[in-house]
């Protein structure tokens, strides 16, 4: 697994991190996440690789504890994963046996997931929501689930597509739609996260619109968990505020 941070960008804290599937083929090389879980998904394969996550990042999340950092922990879940509860007890069983508390833990469901069933993947993230491990609609504006399934269903947290977020800073459209994004998750009462920040003019503008949390290459890439540790030693909040002060001119300070 490799980790990616998240962080508030009005403080510059780091809030958390997505959790993100690489896999070394010994002959080929890194092979892209995508298409790994488009052919596993259509097997039996996707509930072992899954399986393997939730052991993996549960077992990370008790001993970032362990070593003194909280932090908290998503990772990316299929649809098929949530057609049955069997998920749900296997994450209760690792919280328990690791000690650590469900609030610690996040799902993604993207949006074509949760559309392709949702009435038996409501079933599945309400006992999640009940146990304490919240919910993040995942690609958010890619799919198509209507306001119905925004308002009902128990999420804590939207992802704006990183497609839309890679174009804001150039593309008024996209500016258009991910500020609609964010007015509309805000008015739900439900945090919002930008994927895909690369550039500074992104994070600005992401500020600017009251975005609560970006993700992205401007920050940091998905990265091992012991660089992890590392990156979070070096790392020095940026608050938008503080920044606009810096690279003022020096006269003028
Ligand atoms: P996702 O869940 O939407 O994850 C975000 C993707 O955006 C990741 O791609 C991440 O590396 C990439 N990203 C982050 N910051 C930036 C940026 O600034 N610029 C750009 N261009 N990209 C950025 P990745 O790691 O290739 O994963 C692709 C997708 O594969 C994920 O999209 C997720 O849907 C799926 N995936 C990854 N790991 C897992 C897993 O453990 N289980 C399942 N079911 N799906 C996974
Ligand atoms: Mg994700
Ligand atoms: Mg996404």
């Amino acid at each position: 697994m490799y980790y990616q941070p998240q962080i508030a960008i009005a403080t510059g804290e780091v809030v958390g991190v997505e959790a993100l599937l690489r896999w070394r083929h010994p002959r080929r090389g890194m092979v892209d996440p995508e298409e790994l879980i488009r052919v596993a998904e259509q097997s039996a394969v996707m509930r072992l690789l899954t399986r393997r996550v939730v052991d993996d990042v549960v077992e990370q999340l008790a001993q970032w504890s362990a070593a003194g950092i909280t932090l908290r922990a998503a990772l990316n879940v299929s649809v098929r994963d949530l057609h049955t509860g069997e998920i749900v007890d296997q994450i209760a069983d690792r919280l328990a046996r690791y000690g650590v508390r469900p609030q610690r833990l996040q799902l993604e469901i993207t949006e074509g997931a949760l559309m392709a069933d949702p009435r038996r993947v409501l079933a599945t993230i309400s006992r999640l929501h009940a146990i304490g491990v919240a919910i993040a609609l995942d690609d958010f504006g890619t799919g198509y689930s209507s306001m119905q399934h925004l308002r009902r269903l128990p999420l804590s947290e939207v992802k704006v597509d990183r497609s839309f977020v890679l174009g804001m800073a150039d593309d008024a459209d996209d500016a258009a739609i991910v500020r609609s994004m964010i007015d509309l998750a805000g008015a739900l009462g439900l945090r919002v996260v930008a994927e895909g920040v690369e550039d500074e003019r992104t994070w600005r503008l992401l500020h600017a619109a009251g975005c609560d949390v970006a993700q992205g290459w401007f920050y940091a890439r998905p990265m091992p968990a012991g660089e992890l540790t590392a990156w979070l030693a070096r790392y020095r909040p940026l608050r938008p505020a503080a920044r606009e002060a810096e690279s003022r001119p020096p006269q003028a300070r």
